[in-house]
């Protein structure tokens, strides 16, 4: 769509109007882009939290209002998304247990089961594997 620019300010067309729901008495405010010689138009941002919308102690980041009860919960926030990092990293170890490993689990489950008094020693003994692998077998079945 080309304009001719008014003397009297940029009148924005009914047809973007529309498109943009952008009535007559919202407030728009514009920024320049030197690189593009290019005008941005924007409606107005609300002067609420993007978070909560909260009204109280607001201050604006980057054309986002943002209120001081919110910034302060940030490193909570970091906390969660850890902690989804971490459940994410702990479900990608479960899966690669390997079919070997599960097997041993497996029969060291029976063996565990055919004699519950007897040591991990002696399990060992039995399953024919090394003191140390039913240690952590033994660990992981604890675990999970
Ligand atoms: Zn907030």
């Amino acid at each position: 769509m080309e304009l001719k620019l008014g003397r009297t300010g940029l009148a924005i067309p009914m047809e973007v109007r529309c498109v943009l729901n952008l009535h007559p008495s919202v407030r728009t405010k514009y920024y320049f882009d030197d690189k593009k010689k290019a005008i941005l138009v924007y409606k107005y941002p609300a002067e609420e939290c993007l978070f909560c919308s909260g009204k109280q102690q607001i201050i604006c980041f980057k054309r986002f209002y943002i209120c001081t009860s919110c910034i302060q919960s940030l490193p909570l926030l970091r906390v969660f998304l850890e902690r989804i990092e971490r459940e994410r990293a702990n479900k990608v170890k479960t899966k690669t247990l390997t079919a070997k490993r599960k097997e041993a689990l497996d029969r060291l489950h029976q063996a565990m089961k055919e004699n519950p008094e007897t040591s991990q020693k002696k399990l060992a003994e039995i399953l024919g594997f090394l003191h140390a692998w039913v240690s952590k077998l033994t660990r992981n079945i604890i675990d999970s």
